[in-house]
């Protein structure tokens, strides 16, 4: 069932998405090559706690840290710890915040140091396909026009979007219904309604979108060990648009 969020209810997420947006400033900032995903990990939960929000991935399902770090050929759902991050790593890190009983959720992907174009295109290739998504959204959409939009953007490019994972409502609880593949056809899925919050995070592989969970139980990795990308933000569509709640996407709709 798909629970539609009132203006105050939005509010309340757009305040916890704030709280994101201070922290994925700060981590890219900081980033550098020696530091721990550890050191990331501990720096986002200070700031969080700090703003009065909850760490909302900690304790999820047993999830130890508060945010997934995933580098490289690890897609999502990565564990901080006492690995170092090196130059020219691809370093993805997801946080979601719980303030006042409401959910934010976003990702980010970069690449450590200077790495060369070709790399740098496909890391950005999650964001574009995400910015792609927004530019083209009109309201009387259906989620599979959304996810039309992610999937074409990046085949286009000669990327795959992993199929196992997939965006998702977002609200009381972290995952809510709809799903939100980022695959499929237009005009298929859940209509786009006001009141409906979504985190949409287009997945994206350099080669193919097969992936497997490491022995940890958690860490997503491509089958062919190629790299991954990963972009995402929470959005609240409204009467005549939407809201990016934890980014600056979209915002010249
Ligand atoms: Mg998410």
């Amino acid at each position: 069932m798909i629970a539609l969020k009132s203006d105050r209810e939005i509010g309340i997420m757009r305040e916890a998405g704030e709280i994101i947006k201070e922290v994925l400033a700060e981590m890219e900032k900081s980033l550098r090559s020696g530091m721990t995903t550890d050191d990331l990990d501990r720096m986002s939960e200070e700031m969080i706690l700090k703003a009065g929000g909850e760490p909302a991935f900690k304790g999820y399902h047993g999830f130890p840290k508060t945010a997934c770090i995933s580098l490289n050929e690890e897609v999502v759902h990565g564990i901080p710890g006492e690995r170092e991050i090196k130059d020219q790593d691809i370093v993805s890190f997801d946080v979601g915040v719980r303030l006042q009983g409401y959910h934010a959720d976003a990702a980010r992907t970069w690449v450590v140091g200077n790495a060369d174009q070709k790399i740098k295109s496909f890391v950005d290739s999650a964001r574009g396909a995400l910015a792609k998504a927004l530019k083209n959204y009109q309201p009387g959409w259906r989620i599979g026009d959304l996810s039309a939009a992610i999937q074409s953007y990046v085949e286009a490019q000669g990327y795959q979007v992993v199929r196992n994972y997939v965006g998702h409502g977002i609200g009381r609880e972290m995952h809510e219904d709809p799903q939100v593949p980022n695959f499929g056809k237009p005009g298929q899925g859940p209509k786009i309604e006001p009141g409906l919050v979504v985190a949409i995070e287009p997945m994206v592989t350099e080669g193919h979108y097969d992936v497997e969970v490491l022995e940890n139980g958690w860490t997503v990795v491509t089958k062919d060990k190629k790299y991954a990308t990963h972009y995402e933000d929470t959005i609240a569509f409204l009467e005549n648009g939407f809201m990016n709640l934890t980014g600056d996407l979209g915002k010249e709709f």
